[in-house]
């Protein structure tokens, strides 16, 4: 590999280029196999063996594969170049005849759900069937939730033109905004890689002009968020959901209570840990209180590390085989394969995600790398959900499915091994709390900022209840949540107050912010006890637990290591990890005499 040049990932393992004939022929074969399948067994489960279900099963399983290469190919295909309207349009036709093509499956679900439990149980007894035990329980846990087929079926193709049509409008809208700081242009993954500037003056004229361009479109964003608020208030209500949040934990498989304690603990330790932070973090930036644009900006003393691609190729890999070879050699495929897509580009997505096409094909990751100690870690972060992903191909199209929770353990763990190897070799020196110090931040970003972020979608969700929210509405909570979480030494002012309208999972996913949140103080907790050294083999255990995240229960995939989630102790001793690190930040600050 060439040092200079940032690789760019290769679709060509899915399809040649979007003129692909093949394309075409996959999509008739999905449209035919979805009206088939539909016309033989429509009316008919109940008279299935086990035998022939499971059957029927993996034939359906073949084909979702088959529209997810094609959906994901579309997809890909894009974020790397939105303002290439081709690519986008062809994106929007492939995702509408999918979901077009796919209408006559929604009979499977809403059939197995009409039958009752002793045919379940039939089939369970069969040895092929058993195998989609998963999934079958998860269709079933929303049957009370479920609406006639007419109205699935009008719910499934309006949302094209509702919730969809929506959150495309707010993700074209931002990819084509332009900043403009000292006369020089920048697009959204340029201008946050300037909030990490050495310079203060040009981190803050950088978070003015992202709070300024916020506000020129507020109006829109505003409508739109109203919009998502609305339709999913309409529907949840439809469905007979208690709560907003309600329809996501049941997809989670966790329970309302269990993310109020989660949230209620982050909340009581805003102080123990985010106000501590950034009481020192005002200390080393010389400044009474900081600006809430300067949260992450690196510390005046630490050095101003660059790293190139394969040096940071490097560190990740090394962490990964020195905590485990098998998770070692499942990492290396993404490199030697060019499944990831490196470098930042006018029009491309900002930010990194790791997307898994189907199941019968591996995942591909997506970064902008711009060569900060952060990229090195987001890189450690993504290829974690990459290795995960290869870690359950066993598992089934069916059986497989995201669950945001525990979708977070193995990058966040990948990270956090990563981090380790890179602090493990320092002295007591500046550069080992410069580290420290970026990796509290992050994880303040992860586990405390998330669940701000959480509360402030809480309660614009209850309130949209009584009406549209305006824009200060809205400015006004997320400035009370922000201040709460971020305490007396960040000044959130003027300049950060239409900044939710930046965060795109209010938008494309609500409710989902507190996943991160979740899931890191999940591997806070996994790793304090491979710390301690007390359960024998656990990089081996670690690895079977991932590749069961879909198919089992929290209680059961964390036995094995000695936790349990349902304890109410159990979100402490995450947060309890943090807090260690800023022990270790104010020892350090007292040693080094800063
Ligand atoms: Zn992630």
């Amino acid at each position: 590999m060439n040092k200079n040049i940032l690789p760019a990932w290769n679709l060509k393992d899915l399809y040649q280029n979007i003129d692909d004939p093949q394309i075409n022929v996959d999509l008739e074969k999905y449209r035919k196999f979805c009206k088939n399948f539909a016309r033989k067994y429509k009316g008919h489960l109940n008279e299935l063996s086990g035998n022939e279900f499971a059957a029927a099963l993996r034939q359906y399983e073949k084909q979702i594969s088959r529209a997810g290469r094609v959906g994901g190919f579309a997809y890909l295909n894009m974020v790397t170049q939105m303002k290439n309207q081709q690519a986008v349009a062809f994106y929007q036709a492939i995702s509408e005849k999918l979901t077009e093509y796919g209408k006559p499956m929604v009979f499977l679900s809403l059939e197995i759900n009409a039958l009752p439990q002793s045919k379940i149980s039939e089939w369970m007894k069969d040895s092929q069937a058993a195998f989609y035990r998963p999934w079958l329980e998860r269709v079933r846990r929303f049957k009370k939730y479920e609406l006639s087929e007419a109205v699935e079926e009008v719910l499934l193709e309006k949302s094209m033109t509702s919730s969809n049509a929506w959150v495309r409008l707010y993700e074209e809208t931002s990819s084509r905004l332009v900043y403009t700081v000292n006369e020089k242009k920048y697009n959204d993954a340029e201008i946050s890689k300037l909030l990490l500037d050495k310079d203060a003056e040009t981190r803050h004229a950088a978070g003015r002009e992202i709070n300024r361009v916020a506000k020129e479109n507020a109006e829109l964003f505003t409508f739109i968020y109203n919009m998502i608020i609305k339709d999913k208030a309409i529907e949840d209500e439809k469905r007979g959901f208690k709560s907003p949040i309600s329809s996501r934990n049941m997809s989670e498989n966790v329970s309302d209570e269990m993310v109020n304690a989660l949230a209620q603990s982050v909340r009581d330790n805003y102080a123990a840990i985010a106000h501590r932070f950034y009481k020192l973090k005002a200390k080393w930036l010389k400044v009474k209180k900081i600006s809430y644009w300067d949260r992450n900006a690196p510390l005046p003393f630490s050095q101003d590390c660059e790293y190139s691609w394969s040096h940071a190729v490097d560190i990740v890999l090394k962490a990964y085989k020195q905590f485990s070879p098998q998770l070692y050699t499942i990492a290396q495929d993404f490199f030697s394969n060019n499944w990831i897509d490196v470098p930042p580009r006018d029009g491309k997505r900002s930010g990194a995600f790791c997307a898994p096409v189907c199941a019968d094909s591996h995942p591909y990751l997506m970064l902008n790398f711009a060569g900060k100690r952060n990229d090195v870690l987001t890189l450690a972060h993504e290829l974690g959900h990459g290795c995960h992903h290869q870690t359950r191909i066993k598992n089934g199209e069916l059986n497989e499915y995201s669950r945001m929770t525990t979708e977070e353990v193995a990058s966040v763990f990948g990270e956090m091994i990563t981090f380790q190897s890179m602090v493990k070799d320092l002295p007591d020196n500046e550069e080992k709390l410069a580290l420290i110090a970026s990796k509290v931040s992050d994880m303040i970003n992860t586990a405390i900022r998330q669940i701000a972020f959480h509360f402030f979608e809480t309660r614009a969700h209850a309130e949209r209840r009584n009406g549209e929210l305006s824009t200060e509405r809205l400015n006004q909570i997320w400035q009370e949540e922000m201040r709460a979480s971020l305490g007396q030494y960040v000044d959130v002012g003027e300049d950060s107050e239409y900044i939710w309208s930046q965060v795109g999972h209010f938008f494309f996913l609500p409710f989902y912010v507190y996943a991160y949140s979740f899931a890191d103080c999940l591997v806070n907790s996994l790793y304090q006890v491979a710390q301690d050294g007390n359960i024998p083999d656990f990089a081996n255990k670690y690895m079977t637990m991932l590749s069961q995240t879909a198919i089992t229960d929290y209680k059961k995939l964390l036995a094995p290591f000695g936790l349990n989630p349902e304890k109410s102790d159990f979100w402490a001793k995450g947060l309890g990890l943090i807090s260690s690190y800023i022990d270790e930040l104010e020892r350090l600050d007292k040693k080094l005499k800063l």
